[in-house]
């Protein structure tokens, strides 16, 4: 297995998605395997390592991503009451490949 699904399988296309929002360097979509009920990535769409190695890219990219990440945090809070914000690092990062999840509900089994 790959250790970048979102460059891979995501960005590439191989991957359908379906897309909950998008800006020019952001993309915001319904997770394919679902770990929550509601759950929902956000993604540059340009390689990031991660939230602390930016790699290549400029530090501008936080901004965008974070305004993404906003506005679907505001919509899921809207729609259910609660919602998590959570991104990985280290050895808890399985997709090296920067992502923000935002989440309601209980994990699935
Ligand atoms: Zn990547």
């Amino acid at each position: 297995m790959s250790d970048d699904f979102y460059c891979d399988e995501v960005l590439s296309g191989r991957t359908q998605v379906r897309r909950v929002r998008e800006t020019e360097r952001v993309l915001a979509y319904h997770h394919t395997r679902p770990f929550w009920p509601v759950h929902v990535v956000v993604i540059p769409k340009v390689h990031v390592p991660s939230l602390i190695d930016l790699g290549e890219v400029d530090e501008g990219i936080l901004g965008e991503l974070l305004e993404v990440v906003r506005d679907v945090a505001a919509e899921v809070t809207a729609e259910h009451g609660s919602a998590r914000v959570l991104t990985n690092l280290g050895e808890y990062q399985d997709s090296k490949h920067l992502h923000f999840h935002v989440n309601h509900g209980a994990p699935r089994e």
